[in-house]
């Protein structure tokens, strides 16, 4: 059944895969965007994969009102809203919180008051397996407390809350997606990470030194109670990454349960540092300079789903192999140099 959906900040890394699933799905989509953190040849290409211009673009800030009144009225009706526009950088959080709290809260306000406005209580929400804090017991469940350790998980669990509270009140159909670490691209190398600047993330960062951009990769610590003393974190291909939110809203459609649904997206396979260096190196059969510095502020050693209750309620799985992000991030990369403004 063809479906409208309203999509804030679609254009991004996740945003944009995500609409090409859901495009080629067969489904009609408008996407608020401002473009903070991504550029529209990011939709351009998800339409040309597509082969669909069902793609409806608004551009602007999710914190105005009269911007989402603007995407709901381009859409018609809408029969659901996956809202990724947000901020992502926890150092940035910590250093400008109240541009955090602003953004990802209010934001997340402003949109749920308009869906409230224009009767489309059908929401999935970006979440974070930052929630989680720095647990002692993995993998880490749904019903575990959320312990947020620096403001942009902060501002996170308050949008859960806030949409617990939505949901009491009647008539919501909230999933909250806690995402572990998605990298890779589309395997057509068309589409991916886009990031400003200097990488915060080990995957774009490996990925440029691979590409000749940056000189070595510098790995934040060898000391940590892991086997390779290098912190481990639950990888996932962005595809299905971008398939579990299809499946979500597909499931929020024929649920009647009035709570929300929070769900982990990750594989349940914890990899070292070393060993996603290793696995990209045998991917791509490149060689990877490294240099071991001292750990970085904030850092978790550990960082594990357990991707159970996804598996038993949408019936998702992350299938896509380490081999597979590693191709599809590193064709993304070779094919796109400079991201997307080398290609306007
Ligand atoms: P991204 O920065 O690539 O995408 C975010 C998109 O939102 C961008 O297109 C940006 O331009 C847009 N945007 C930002 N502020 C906006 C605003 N005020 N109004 C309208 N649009 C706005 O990030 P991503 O990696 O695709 O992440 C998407 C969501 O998932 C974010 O909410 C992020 O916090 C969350 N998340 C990401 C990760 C990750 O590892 N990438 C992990 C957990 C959660
Ligand atoms: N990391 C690293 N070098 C980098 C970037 C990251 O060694 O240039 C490490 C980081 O210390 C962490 C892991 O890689 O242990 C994953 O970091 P990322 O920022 O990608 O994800 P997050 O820590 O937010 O889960």
């Amino acid at each position: 059944m063809v479906r409208r959906v309203l999509i804030t900040g679609g254009a991004g890394f996740i945003g944009s895969h995500t609409c090409l699933v859901l495009l080629e799905q067969g489904h009609e989509l408008v996407v608020l965007d401002n473009f903070d953190n991504s550029s529209p040849e990011a939709l351009r290409r998800v339409q040309e994969l597509a082969g669909s211009t069902q793609l409806n673009l608004v551009e602007g800030d999710v914190r105005d009102p009269s911007a989402v009144d603007q995407a709901f009225s381009a859409a018609g009706t809408v029969d659901g809203v996956i809202h990724f526009a947000g901020l992502k950088a926890v150092e940035e959080s910590v250093s400008d919180p109240l541009h955090y709290w602003d953004v990802n809260v209010n934001g997340s306000r402003v949109l749920a008051a308009a869906m409230d406005r224009h009767g489309c209580r059908t929401l999935v929400f970006s979440s974070t397996s930052t929630a989680y804090g720095k647990p002692e017991t993995f993998p880490l469940r749904e019903d575990m407390p959320t312990a947020p350790v620096n403001p942009y998980a902060e501002t996170k669990v308050a949008v859960e809350q806030m949409l617990t509270a939505l949901c009491r009140s009647g008539s919501w159909q909230v999933a909250c997606l806690r995402y572990f670490n998605p990298v890779g691209a589309h395997p057509s190398g068309r589409i991916g990470e886009d990031p400003m600047g200097i990488p915060n993330n080990l995957f774009p960062f490996m990925t440029q030194v691979a590409a000749g951009r940056r000189d070595r990769l510098l790995i934040f610590g060898q000391d940590y109670p892991t086997p390779d003393g290098t912190c481990i974190r639950d990888y996932l291909h962005v595809m299905d990454l971008a398939e579990a939110h299809g499946m979500a809203l597909e499931h929020l459609w024929e649920r009647t349960t009035p709570d929300p649904l929070t769900l982990n997206i990750g594989t349940g396979r914890g990899l070292s540092v070393l060993e996603m260096v290793r696995g990209f190196e045998q991917a791509t059969g490149l060689t990877i300079p490294l240099e071991f510095v001292g750990r970085r502020p904030g850092d978790v050693p550990r960082s594990l789903a357990s991707p159970e209750k996804a598996q038993t309620v949408l019936g998702w799985s992350a299938h896509r192999t380490l081999e597979e992000m590693c191709r599809d991030g590193w064709s993304w990369q070779q094919g796109n140099p400079a991201g997307y403004r080398q290609n306007p």
